[in-house]
């Protein structure tokens, strides 16, 4: 984004204008942060500024400032659909590509909107007038977090943005370990901290919030985990009865894939998940080091997303999902050794 990109975004967002903030698919915390962070900010300019969903997300988010206000397009198609027909401006967040966003891919795609996109995932599309992708970045609420202080508009964050950018810099970065975490993102975290994001309260509200079946359904999960010592790979798999006895909600198995990958010895980790309303498996992928998982999935998964972290899925069985990941290890052997 440049600084003529900037002084434009200024003058544009000047005047009160109908504003479209869209995440992808099954939001996470790093999406509905930065929407909601962004929406706060656009509503103090005055701005007719709604968040339309592809999807519902976990309730381990749903105690956000604004999150009632989300509307949901699967739940509220044509109303939402004509917000985005009449939006002036849409920002999408978090993504890059309009097919994240599911069944809203069409009415993004014939949108007239000045489209904004702010993003950290690799190969973003080129859809929007203005471009804000960065792949080293922590997160897009770290993201949103410097779009403001280009916009000059860091004197805005009150403890509701503060509160959400937070949210998102903490779940996309693992509570602050993942490699993409650096000294400035501690820094924007301290400066969140003194605008009133209550780091404690934060952490409690969204990881000390398990309901008893989460906890079981995380140990069957464990004992279904499968280790291929050969290839420095691990992986666990949930079908869709094992979901359902334990009432599985959504974001339930959030994370769950990260207790494959810190095995010791073991570069890469997956989760499979069987969705059969969708008739597909959905897949989390996980690494250390150089080690790219966007790629893999590509490749194979119909999917992409960061090097160390990255999502796909499959039309066939559990079972054949499975045989297919183990059938590709041996062309990685060597990459995933030499980790
Ligand atoms: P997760 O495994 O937590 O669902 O996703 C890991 C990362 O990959 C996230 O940054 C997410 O946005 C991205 N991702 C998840 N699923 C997909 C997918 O189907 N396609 C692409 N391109 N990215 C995905
Ligand atoms: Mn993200």
């Amino acid at each position: 984004m440049t600084i003529q990109d900037i002084l434009e975004i200024k003058a544009l967002l000047s005047t009160p204008k109908k504003i479209a903030i869209i995440p992808h698919k099954n939001p996470d915390g790093d999406a509905i942060g930065s929407t909601l962070g962004l929406l706060h900010y656009l509503l103090q300019l005055n701005h007719d500024a709604k968040i339309i969903a592809p999807n519902d997300f976990p309730d381990f988010l749903k105690w956000l400032p604004g999150v009632e206000t989300i509307k949901n397009h699967e739940i509220e198609k044509e109303e939402t659909e004509a917000l985005i027909n009449d939006a002036d401006v849409v920002f999408t967040l978090d993504f890059n590509a309009f097919h994240r966003t599911g069944n809203m891919e069409t009415v993004l795609a014939n949108s007239n909107a000045l489209k904004i996109m702010i993003d950290h995932h690799q190969q973003p599309d080129d859809y929007a007038k203005y471009m804000f992708s960065d792949v080293s970045m922590s997160s897009t609420c770290e993201m949103v977090y410097h779009f403001l202080d280009k916009l000059d508009a860091l004197n805005k964050i009150n403890t509701q943005i503060a509160t959400c950018l937070y949210v998102g810099i903490m779940t996309d970065t693992g509570s602050f370990r993942f490699r993409s975490t650096t000294s400035t993102t501690h820094r924007i975290i301290a400066n969140l901290i003194d605008k009133g994001a209550d780091n404690t309260a934060i952490h409690n509200n969204v990881y000390d919030t398990n309901s008893y079946n989460r906890l079981q359904l995380l140990g069957c999960a464990l004992s279904n985990l499968k280790v291929l010592p050969e290839h420095k790979a691990a992986y666990i798999t949930l079908s869709q009865k094992e979901l359902r006895d334990l009432d599985y909600k959504k974001g339930d198995t959030e994370g769950f894939v990260n207790y494959a990958l810190s095995l010791n010895d073991t570069v890469l980790a997956a989760i499979f998940i069987e969705d059969k309303k969708q008739g597909i498996i959905k897949i989390s992928l996980r690494s250390k080091g150089n080690f790219s998982v966007n790629e893999l999935s590509r490749a194979h998964f119909e999917g992409g997303g960061h090097t160390n972290a990255a999502g796909g899925k499959s039309d066939t069985s559990l079972e054949e999902t499975v045989e297919k990941f183990i059938s590709i290890l041996p062309t990685y052997s060597k990459a995933l050794n030499n980790e």
